[in-house]
Protein backbone atom coordinates (compact mmCIF):
# COMPACT_ATOMS: atom_id res chain seq x y z
CA UNK A 1 0.00 0.00 0.00
CA UNK A 2 1.46 3.44 -1.11
CA UNK A 3 -0.38 6.76 0.27
CA UNK A 4 -0.17 9.47 -1.77
CA UNK A 5 0.07 12.95 -0.66
CA UNK A 6 -3.05 15.12 -0.81
CA UNK A 7 -1.05 17.93 -2.32
CA UNK A 8 -0.11 15.86 -4.98
CA UNK A 9 3.38 17.52 -5.10
CA UNK A 10 5.49 14.93 -3.08
CA UNK A 11 6.62 11.95 -4.17
CA UNK A 12 4.35 8.34 -2.86
CA UNK A 13 5.57 6.92 0.88
CA UNK A 14 4.75 3.86 2.52
CA UNK A 15 3.77 3.44 5.75
CA UNK A 16 6.81 3.73 6.92
CA UNK A 17 7.75 6.60 5.47
CA UNK A 18 4.35 7.92 5.88
CA UNK A 19 4.66 7.46 9.79
CA UNK A 20 7.99 8.27 10.44
CA UNK A 21 7.37 11.52 8.42
CA UNK A 22 3.79 12.67 9.29
CA UNK A 23 3.59 14.92 6.77
CA UNK A 24 4.36 15.07 3.42
CA UNK A 25 7.22 17.54 2.43
CA UNK A 26 4.46 19.10 0.16
CA UNK A 27 2.57 19.65 3.59
CA UNK A 28 -0.48 17.54 2.61
CA UNK A 29 -1.75 15.28 4.65
CA UNK A 30 -0.54 11.54 3.49
CA UNK A 31 -3.73 9.28 1.72
CA UNK A 32 -4.16 5.44 1.21
CA UNK A 33 -3.90 4.93 -2.72
CA UNK A 34 -6.68 2.12 -2.30
CA UNK A 35 -9.19 1.56 0.10
CA UNK A 36 -9.42 -2.19 1.20
CA UNK A 37 -12.23 -3.84 1.34
CA UNK A 38 -13.01 -6.44 4.61
CA UNK A 39 -13.83 -9.81 3.05
CA UNK A 40 -17.89 -9.96 3.55
CA UNK A 41 -17.36 -13.45 5.34
CA UNK A 42 -15.56 -11.33 8.39
CA UNK A 43 -19.07 -9.12 8.50
CA UNK A 44 -21.50 -11.59 8.07
CA UNK A 45 -19.95 -13.82 11.03
CA UNK A 46 -18.22 -11.00 12.95
CA UNK A 47 -19.31 -12.75 16.03
CA UNK A 48 -17.08 -15.79 15.66
CA UNK A 49 -13.96 -13.33 15.65
CA UNK A 50 -11.79 -12.07 18.35
CA UNK A 51 -11.03 -8.24 18.64
CA UNK A 52 -7.74 -8.64 17.39
CA UNK A 53 -8.22 -10.54 14.80
CA UNK A 54 -10.92 -8.01 13.36
CA UNK A 55 -8.48 -5.14 14.09
CA UNK A 56 -5.36 -7.27 11.91
CA UNK A 57 -7.75 -7.63 9.19
CA UNK A 58 -8.73 -4.34 9.02
CA UNK A 59 -5.17 -2.38 9.17
CA UNK A 60 -2.60 -5.21 7.72
CA UNK A 61 -3.35 -4.29 4.47
CA UNK A 62 -2.23 -0.51 5.07
CA UNK A 63 0.65 -1.57 6.73
CA UNK A 64 1.49 -3.60 4.02
CA UNK A 65 5.45 -5.67 4.11
CA UNK A 66 6.31 -2.56 6.33
CA UNK A 67 5.55 -4.66 9.28
CA UNK A 68 6.06 -8.41 10.05
CA UNK A 69 2.55 -9.97 10.75
CA UNK A 70 3.57 -11.75 14.13
CA UNK A 71 4.77 -8.03 15.42
CA UNK A 72 1.75 -6.42 14.21
CA UNK A 73 -0.19 -8.87 15.74
CA UNK A 74 1.96 -8.06 19.20
CA UNK A 75 1.40 -4.07 18.41
CA UNK A 76 -2.25 -4.45 17.98
CA UNK A 77 -2.65 -6.76 21.36
CA UNK A 78 -0.81 -4.17 23.35
CA UNK A 79 -2.83 -0.93 21.19
CA UNK A 80 -6.47 -2.74 22.65
CA UNK A 81 -5.45 -4.35 25.78
CA UNK A 82 -9.22 -2.53 27.35
CA UNK A 83 -12.63 -3.01 26.79
CA UNK A 84 -14.68 -1.07 24.37
CA UNK A 85 -18.09 -1.90 25.82
CA UNK A 86 -21.29 -0.94 24.08
CA UNK A 87 -23.69 0.34 26.84
CA UNK A 88 -27.65 0.73 26.61
CA UNK A 89 -28.45 4.70 27.73
CA UNK A 90 -31.63 4.69 26.98
CA UNK A 91 -33.80 2.39 23.96
CA UNK A 92 -33.01 4.12 20.92
CA UNK A 93 -29.14 5.06 22.15
CA UNK A 94 -25.99 3.54 23.13
CA UNK A 95 -22.67 4.42 24.30
CA UNK A 96 -19.75 2.96 23.34
CA UNK A 97 -17.45 3.71 25.64
CA UNK A 98 -13.63 5.04 24.25
CA UNK A 99 -12.86 5.87 27.32
CA UNK A 100 -11.03 2.10 29.64
CA UNK A 101 -7.49 2.81 28.73
CA UNK A 102 -4.88 4.33 30.40
CA UNK A 103 -5.02 8.22 29.65
CA UNK A 104 -9.39 7.23 29.89
CA UNK A 105 -9.67 9.03 26.81
CA UNK A 106 -10.07 7.54 23.04
CA UNK A 107 -6.95 8.95 21.89
CA UNK A 108 -5.36 6.44 23.56
CA UNK A 109 -6.03 3.82 20.89
CA UNK A 110 -4.30 6.02 17.89
CA UNK A 111 -1.34 6.72 20.34
CA UNK A 112 -0.60 3.20 21.87
CA UNK A 113 -0.70 2.13 17.89
CA UNK A 114 1.24 5.06 16.50
CA UNK A 115 4.50 4.90 18.92
CA UNK A 116 4.47 1.04 18.95
CA UNK A 117 5.23 1.34 14.60
CA UNK A 118 7.42 4.31 15.13
CA UNK A 119 8.97 1.92 17.87
CA UNK A 120 9.39 -0.79 15.53
CA UNK A 121 11.00 1.53 12.60
CA UNK A 122 13.44 3.26 14.96
CA UNK A 123 14.90 -0.26 16.66
CA UNK A 124 17.51 -0.75 14.02
CA UNK A 125 18.59 3.21 13.70
CA UNK A 126 21.60 4.16 15.80
CA UNK A 127 20.31 7.70 16.80
CA UNK A 128 17.25 8.19 19.48
CA UNK A 129 14.29 9.30 17.99
CA UNK A 130 12.69 12.67 19.68
CA UNK A 131 8.94 13.22 19.83
CA UNK A 132 8.26 16.49 20.12
CA UNK A 133 4.20 17.38 21.37
CA UNK A 134 2.64 20.12 22.11
CA UNK A 135 -0.83 19.22 24.27
CA UNK A 136 -3.64 21.32 25.51
CA UNK A 137 -4.49 18.75 27.70
CA UNK A 138 -5.27 15.15 26.13
CA UNK A 139 -3.00 14.26 23.27
CA UNK A 140 -0.02 15.26 25.39
CA UNK A 141 -1.45 12.39 28.15
CA UNK A 142 -1.90 9.83 25.66
CA UNK A 143 1.02 9.83 23.80
CA UNK A 144 3.50 10.32 26.76
CA UNK A 145 1.67 7.04 28.11
CA UNK A 146 1.50 5.28 24.70
CA UNK A 147 5.80 5.66 24.30
CA UNK A 148 6.06 5.38 27.52
CA UNK A 149 9.06 2.75 27.80
CA UNK A 150 9.39 2.19 24.30
CA UNK A 151 12.95 1.80 23.18
CA UNK A 152 14.87 4.32 21.30
CA UNK A 153 12.24 6.94 21.42
CA UNK A 154 12.17 9.94 23.82
CA UNK A 155 9.05 12.12 24.17
CA UNK A 156 8.75 16.06 24.87
CA UNK A 157 5.86 17.26 26.20
CA UNK A 158 4.76 21.05 26.25
CA UNK A 159 1.92 22.16 27.90
CA UNK A 160 0.08 25.51 29.15
CA UNK A 161 1.16 26.51 32.82
CA UNK A 162 -2.47 26.00 34.74
CA UNK A 163 -3.93 25.69 31.22
CA UNK A 164 -4.36 21.75 31.73
CA UNK A 165 -6.55 20.07 34.26
CA UNK A 166 -5.03 18.59 37.42
CA UNK A 167 -5.74 15.24 36.29
CA UNK A 168 -4.20 16.20 32.59
CA UNK A 169 -1.03 17.27 34.23
CA UNK A 170 -0.48 14.32 36.67
CA UNK A 171 -0.98 12.23 33.26
CA UNK A 172 2.16 14.26 31.86
CA UNK A 173 4.37 14.79 34.57
CA UNK A 174 4.29 11.39 36.85
CA UNK A 175 5.42 8.50 34.01
CA UNK A 176 9.37 9.45 34.22
CA UNK A 177 11.65 7.51 32.18
CA UNK A 178 11.84 7.85 28.47
CA UNK A 179 9.00 10.84 29.15
CA UNK A 180 10.07 15.00 29.60
CA UNK A 181 7.22 17.49 30.28
CA UNK A 182 8.38 20.86 30.20
CA UNK A 183 5.25 23.18 32.02
CA UNK A 184 5.55 26.63 29.86
CA UNK A 185 4.85 29.65 31.10
CA UNK A 186 2.31 30.60 28.51
CA UNK A 187 -0.40 29.89 26.21
CA UNK A 188 -1.39 26.53 23.62
CA UNK A 189 -0.25 28.78 21.01
CA UNK A 190 3.14 29.40 22.46
CA UNK A 191 4.10 25.79 22.96
CA UNK A 192 2.59 24.85 19.62
CA UNK A 193 5.02 27.87 17.84
CA UNK A 194 8.09 26.48 20.34
CA UNK A 195 7.52 23.25 18.63
CA UNK A 196 7.13 24.64 15.22
CA UNK A 197 10.51 26.68 15.26
CA UNK A 198 11.84 23.25 16.88
CA UNK A 199 10.66 21.36 13.46
CA UNK A 200 12.05 24.52 11.09
CA UNK A 201 15.42 24.78 12.85
CA UNK A 202 18.09 22.79 10.63
CA UNK A 203 20.73 22.95 12.61
CA UNK A 204 18.77 20.81 15.59
CA UNK A 205 17.46 18.63 12.95
CA UNK A 206 21.15 17.58 12.21
CA UNK A 207 22.00 16.82 15.19
CA UNK A 208 18.33 15.10 16.81
CA UNK A 209 16.01 12.94 14.71
CA UNK A 210 13.07 15.20 15.52
CA UNK A 211 9.17 13.55 14.52
CA UNK A 212 5.73 14.82 15.81
CA UNK A 213 2.84 12.52 16.75
CA UNK A 214 0.44 14.83 14.90
CA UNK A 215 -3.54 13.39 15.10
CA UNK A 216 -3.17 13.72 11.33
CA UNK A 217 -0.22 10.85 11.44
CA UNK A 218 -1.78 8.07 9.04
CA UNK A 219 -0.60 5.28 11.91
CA UNK A 220 -3.11 7.63 14.64
CA UNK A 221 -5.90 8.44 12.17
CA UNK A 222 -6.24 4.05 10.73
CA UNK A 223 -6.35 2.59 13.90
CA UNK A 224 -9.06 4.41 15.34
CA UNK A 225 -11.34 2.57 12.67
CA UNK A 226 -10.76 -0.87 14.84
CA UNK A 227 -13.60 0.35 17.69
CA UNK A 228 -16.25 0.90 14.93
CA UNK A 229 -16.30 -2.65 14.24
CA UNK A 230 -15.88 -3.36 17.74
CA UNK A 231 -19.33 -1.46 18.34
CA UNK A 232 -20.81 -3.92 15.08
CA UNK A 233 -19.98 -6.86 16.92
CA UNK A 234 -21.61 -5.76 20.26
CA UNK A 235 -24.81 -4.52 18.14
CA UNK A 236 -27.66 -6.73 18.79
CA UNK A 237 -30.14 -6.23 15.60
CA UNK A 238 -27.95 -6.09 12.45
CA UNK A 239 -31.45 -5.74 10.66
CA UNK A 240 -31.63 -2.51 11.66
CA UNK A 241 -28.13 -0.91 11.46
CA UNK A 242 -27.00 2.09 13.53
CA UNK A 243 -26.51 5.57 13.16
CA UNK A 244 -23.39 6.32 14.49
CA UNK A 245 -22.78 10.31 16.31
CA UNK A 246 -19.14 11.37 16.23
CA UNK A 247 -18.39 14.61 18.63
CA UNK A 248 -15.69 15.96 16.16
CA UNK A 249 -13.16 18.74 16.87
CA UNK A 250 -10.05 17.55 13.86
CA UNK A 251 -12.32 14.98 12.46
CA UNK A 252 -10.00 12.28 12.57
CA UNK A 253 -12.19 10.29 14.45
CA UNK A 254 -15.10 10.33 12.53
CA UNK A 255 -12.97 9.77 9.33
CA UNK A 256 -11.72 7.07 10.38
CA UNK A 257 -14.92 5.44 11.06
CA UNK A 258 -16.14 6.67 7.56
CA UNK A 259 -13.75 4.92 5.82
CA UNK A 260 -14.73 1.84 7.84
CA UNK A 261 -17.72 2.15 6.48
CA UNK A 262 -16.50 2.28 2.95
CA UNK A 263 -14.10 -0.34 3.46
CA UNK A 264 -17.53 -2.33 3.82
CA UNK A 265 -18.34 -1.73 7.42
CA UNK A 266 -22.56 -1.42 7.74
CA UNK A 267 -23.42 1.88 9.60
CA UNK A 268 -26.75 3.76 8.66
CA UNK A 269 -25.69 6.92 8.58
CA UNK A 270 -22.67 9.64 10.13
CA UNK A 271 -23.50 12.22 12.25
CA UNK A 272 -20.20 14.96 13.38
CA UNK A 273 -21.74 16.23 16.88
CA UNK A 274 -19.21 19.52 17.19
CA UNK A 275 -19.55 22.49 19.67
CA UNK A 276 -19.86 26.26 18.81
CA UNK A 277 -17.03 25.74 16.35
CA UNK A 278 -19.53 24.73 13.67
CA UNK A 279 -17.28 25.19 10.61
CA UNK A 280 -18.31 21.57 8.82
CA UNK A 281 -21.95 22.14 10.16
CA UNK A 282 -21.81 24.94 8.50
CA UNK A 283 -20.19 24.10 5.22
CA UNK A 284 -23.23 20.92 5.16
CA UNK A 285 -25.72 23.49 5.52
CA UNK A 286 -24.81 26.05 2.84
CA UNK A 287 -22.28 24.16 0.98
CA UNK A 288 -18.84 27.34 2.07
CA UNK A 289 -15.78 25.71 3.84
CA UNK A 290 -14.52 28.62 5.87
CA UNK A 291 -12.13 28.16 8.41
CA UNK A 292 -12.26 30.35 12.17
CA UNK A 293 -10.66 30.97 15.05
CA UNK A 294 -11.19 28.81 17.66
CA UNK A 295 -13.36 29.57 20.57
CA UNK A 296 -13.73 27.97 23.92
CA UNK A 297 -16.32 25.59 24.98
CA UNK A 298 -17.13 23.42 27.61
CA UNK A 299 -16.20 20.61 25.18
CA UNK A 300 -12.16 21.59 24.86
CA UNK A 301 -10.64 19.13 22.94
CA UNK A 302 -13.12 20.04 20.10
CA UNK A 303 -12.17 23.56 20.16
CA UNK A 304 -10.72 23.33 16.75
CA UNK A 305 -11.58 26.39 14.13
CA UNK A 306 -9.90 24.57 10.99
CA UNK A 307 -10.13 20.86 11.07
CA UNK A 308 -7.28 19.33 10.06
CA UNK A 309 -8.49 15.89 9.33
CA UNK A 310 -11.67 17.07 7.66
CA UNK A 311 -9.86 17.30 3.90
CA UNK A 312 -9.77 13.35 4.29
CA UNK A 313 -13.25 13.06 4.27
CA UNK A 314 -13.78 15.01 1.05
CA UNK A 315 -10.90 12.48 -0.53
CA UNK A 316 -12.90 10.08 0.52
CA UNK A 317 -15.92 11.47 -1.24
CA UNK A 318 -14.02 12.61 -4.12
CA UNK A 319 -14.87 16.09 -3.20
CA UNK A 320 -18.96 15.35 -4.40
CA UNK A 321 -20.54 17.64 -2.59
CA UNK A 322 -24.04 15.70 -3.08
CA UNK A 323 -22.57 12.53 -1.77
CA UNK A 324 -20.71 13.75 1.17
CA UNK A 325 -24.60 15.77 2.11
CA UNK A 326 -25.81 11.90 2.23
CA UNK A 327 -23.22 9.89 4.35
CA UNK A 328 -22.98 13.02 6.78
CA UNK A 329 -25.20 15.22 9.15
CA UNK A 330 -23.55 17.87 11.25
CA UNK A 331 -25.07 19.73 14.26
CA UNK A 332 -23.52 22.30 16.31
CA UNK A 333 -24.32 22.07 20.33
CA UNK A 334 -24.20 25.44 22.38
CA UNK A 335 -22.63 24.72 26.10
CA UNK A 336 -26.01 25.33 27.59
CA UNK A 337 -27.36 22.32 25.40
CA UNK A 338 -24.16 20.72 26.75
CA UNK A 339 -24.92 21.20 30.12
CA UNK A 340 -28.66 20.45 29.87
CA UNK A 341 -27.69 16.88 28.56
CA UNK A 342 -25.03 16.13 31.32
CA UNK A 343 -27.79 16.73 34.16
CA UNK A 344 -30.15 15.18 32.70
CA UNK A 345 -29.26 12.12 31.81
CA UNK A 346 -27.89 11.19 35.03
CA UNK A 347 -31.33 12.11 36.40
CA UNK A 348 -33.47 10.17 33.36
CA UNK A 349 -30.91 7.40 32.76
CA UNK A 350 -28.20 7.51 35.33
CA UNK A 351 -25.25 6.95 32.91
CA UNK A 352 -22.90 10.28 33.16
CA UNK A 353 -21.62 11.67 30.38
CA UNK A 354 -18.14 14.19 29.87
CA UNK A 355 -18.79 17.39 28.04
CA UNK A 356 -17.53 15.87 24.44
CA UNK A 357 -19.78 12.51 24.80
CA UNK A 358 -22.73 15.04 25.67
CA UNK A 359 -22.29 16.70 22.74
CA UNK A 360 -22.77 13.49 20.85
CA UNK A 361 -25.85 12.84 22.68
CA UNK A 362 -27.34 16.40 21.82
CA UNK A 363 -26.51 15.62 18.14
CA UNK A 364 -28.22 12.37 18.17
CA UNK A 365 -30.94 13.14 19.84
CA UNK A 366 -31.78 16.12 17.26
CA UNK A 367 -30.97 13.20 14.54
CA UNK A 368 -33.36 10.79 15.78
CA UNK A 369 -36.26 13.07 16.40
CA UNK A 370 -36.39 13.44 12.95
CA UNK A 371 -36.11 10.01 11.93
CA UNK A 372 -37.75 7.66 15.16
CA UNK A 373 -37.72 4.14 13.46
CA UNK A 374 -33.71 4.35 13.84
CA UNK A 375 -31.55 3.87 16.59
CA UNK A 376 -28.03 5.08 17.46
CA UNK A 377 -24.73 4.74 19.27
CA UNK A 378 -22.66 7.81 20.29
CA UNK A 379 -18.65 7.27 20.85
CA UNK A 380 -18.41 8.60 24.49
CA UNK A 381 -14.60 9.86 23.61
CA UNK A 382 -13.91 10.36 27.50
CA UNK A 383 -14.30 9.69 31.00
CA UNK A 384 -16.26 12.25 32.74
CA UNK A 385 -13.87 12.60 35.67
CA UNK A 386 -10.94 14.05 33.24
CA UNK A 387 -13.57 16.95 32.83
CA UNK A 388 -14.46 16.96 36.13
CA UNK A 389 -14.38 20.41 36.92
CA UNK A 390 -16.69 20.99 34.12
CA UNK A 391 -19.08 18.46 35.22
CA UNK A 392 -19.54 18.27 39.20
CA UNK A 393 -20.79 21.73 39.32
CA UNK A 394 -23.34 20.87 36.56
CA UNK A 395 -24.44 17.63 38.66
CA UNK A 396 -23.64 19.12 42.26
CA UNK A 397 -21.42 16.22 43.12
CA UNK A 398 -18.22 14.92 43.03
CA UNK A 399 -17.39 12.50 39.83
CA UNK A 400 -15.99 8.91 41.16
CA UNK A 401 -12.18 8.37 40.45
CA UNK A 402 -11.64 5.20 38.44
CA UNK A 403 -8.71 3.08 39.45
CA UNK A 404 -6.31 4.90 36.41
CA UNK A 405 -6.76 8.15 37.80
CA UNK A 406 -6.23 7.02 41.76
CA UNK A 407 -3.44 5.25 41.55
CA UNK A 408 -1.36 8.28 40.13
CA UNK A 409 -2.62 10.48 42.92
CA UNK A 410 0.24 10.07 45.22
CA UNK A 411 2.91 9.87 42.63
CA UNK A 412 5.65 12.67 42.00
CA UNK A 413 5.09 15.11 39.65
CA UNK A 414 8.98 15.70 37.28
CA UNK A 415 8.60 18.56 34.92
CA UNK A 416 10.87 21.79 33.72
CA UNK A 417 9.42 25.13 34.08
CA UNK A 418 10.22 26.98 30.66
CA UNK A 419 9.31 30.39 29.79
CA UNK A 420 8.24 30.95 26.22
CA UNK A 421 11.92 31.42 24.82
CA UNK A 422 12.97 29.13 21.80
CA UNK A 423 16.65 29.20 22.96
CA UNK A 424 15.69 27.56 26.43
CA UNK A 425 13.70 24.58 24.75
CA UNK A 426 16.54 23.95 22.15
CA UNK A 427 19.18 23.92 24.89
CA UNK A 428 17.37 21.65 26.96
CA UNK A 429 16.88 19.58 23.71
CA UNK A 430 20.47 19.10 22.81
CA UNK A 431 21.37 18.97 26.51
C1 LIG B 1 -9.66 14.82 20.62
C2 LIG B 1 -10.99 14.63 21.21
C3 LIG B 1 -12.17 14.72 20.45
C4 LIG B 1 -12.17 15.11 18.99
O1 LIG B 1 -11.68 14.11 18.15
P1 LIG B 1 -11.26 14.47 16.65
O2 LIG B 1 -10.68 13.22 16.09
O3 LIG B 1 -10.24 15.57 16.77
O4 LIG B 1 -12.48 14.92 15.93
C5 LIG B 1 -13.39 14.43 21.06
N1 LIG B 1 -13.45 14.10 22.37
C6 LIG B 1 -12.35 14.02 23.14
C7 LIG B 1 -12.50 13.67 24.58
C8 LIG B 1 -11.07 14.28 22.60
O5 LIG B 1 -9.99 14.19 23.38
Amino acid sequence: MLYYSINKQSSKADFKEATIKGQAPDKGLYFPEVIPQIPQELIENINSYTREEIAYKVIQPYVGDTIPGNILQNIIKETIQFDFPLVEIKEDIFSLELFHGPTLAFKDVGARFMSRCLGYFVQKGDKNVTVLVATSGDTGGAVANGFYGVDGVDVVILYPSRKVSSVQELQLTTLGKNIKALEIEGSFDDCQQLVKQAFADAELNRQLFLTSANSINVARWLPQQFYYFFAFQQWKDKSNLPVICVPSGNFGNICAGILAHISGLPVRHFIAACNANDVVPQYLQNGVYESKKAVSTLSNAMDVGHPSNFIRILELFRHEYPAIKSALTSYSITDDETRAIIKKTLEDYSYLLDPHGAVAFAGLEKYLAEHPSEKGIILETAHPVKFYDVVEPIINKPVEMPEAIQSILPKTQSKVKMSPDYDKLKEFLLG
